[in-house]
């Protein structure tokens, strides 16, 4: 089992795989770096001064680190991260978060992973690395092919949730399908995306009967 540990890194992009026009996995060279699922690191580039935190995408046992972004069009780093290079060095610090599964709670519980985006990021992480979770993402996006590398989960633990294209899975938000879904004291509910929809969840599931400490979240804006 990797140990956690805070260290400070040059390390090289290997590769960039590009998932929409807007939406990339850059793959970087892993060195010593231990974290785990869940846990987010926080990147510079260009000798900014500037990072952005950006969890952890792939998993604890393989042998490279990526992430995944979205650019935003008027931020400044995601920008700068969508024009780096193959072999470019970039600064990396971490591992940061205390977004992490209680290993404990694996054999007997059911995780309920709710993201928007690419708060999809660290529940990728998770299914890389924890081969027998009993999961299910419920990932909430405006149009359908922002639905990440969905091949990499089983298609029955995945669901789609588009907000603004009728096309497939689920028409309408993750709210809109958690309130129609029934809960049970043996599930773990992880929330990742926007704050707003963060709260919104956290109400249903508080009036649904979720206890607060089934509940975890990480904001990424
Ligand atoms: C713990 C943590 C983990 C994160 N992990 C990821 C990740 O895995 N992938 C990822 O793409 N981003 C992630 N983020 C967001 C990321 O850190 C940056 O905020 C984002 O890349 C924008 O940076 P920027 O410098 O381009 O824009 P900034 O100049 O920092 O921000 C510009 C504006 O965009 C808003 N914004 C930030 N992120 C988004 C978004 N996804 N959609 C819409 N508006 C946004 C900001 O609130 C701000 O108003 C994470 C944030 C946190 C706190």
């Amino acid at each position: 089992m990797p140990t956690v540990k805070s260290s400070k890194n040059m390390v090289a992009i290997k590769q960039i795989r590009f998932l929409t026009d807007h939406t990339f996995v850059l793959r970087l060279d892993r060195t010593d770096f231990n974290f785990k699922p869940g846990q987010h690191l926080t990147l510079g580039v260009n000798n900014s001064l500037q990072h952005r935190e950006y969890s952890i995408y792939s998993g604890d046992k393989d042998d490279y680190l990526e992430i995944l972004v979205r650019e935003i069009l008027e931020g400044d780093i995601s920008v700068q991260l969508k024009n780096v290079q193959v072999g470019q060095p970039v600064e990396i610090n971490g591992p940061f978060g205390i977004l992490r599964i209680n290993e404990e709670d694996l054999p007997d519980k059911k995780f309920i992973l709710i993201a928007t985006g690419t708060g999809i990021a660290p529940f990728h992480s998770f299914v890389r690395s924890y081969k027998n979770m009993d999961y299910t993402i419920i990932h909430g996006v405006k149009y359908s092919n922002e639905a990440y590398e969905k091949s990499e989960y089983d298609f029955h633990r995945y669901v789609l949730c588009t907000s603004r294209e009728k096309k497939e899975g689920f028409q309408g938000r993750v709210t809109d399908y958690l309130r129609k879904i029934p809960v049970t004291p043996d599930m773990r509910f992880y929330i990742c995306g926007n704050s707003k929809m963060i709260y919104e969840v956290y109400s249903i599931l508080r009036n649904k009967g979720v206890q607060t400490n089934d509940i975890f979240s990480e904001v990424y804006f």
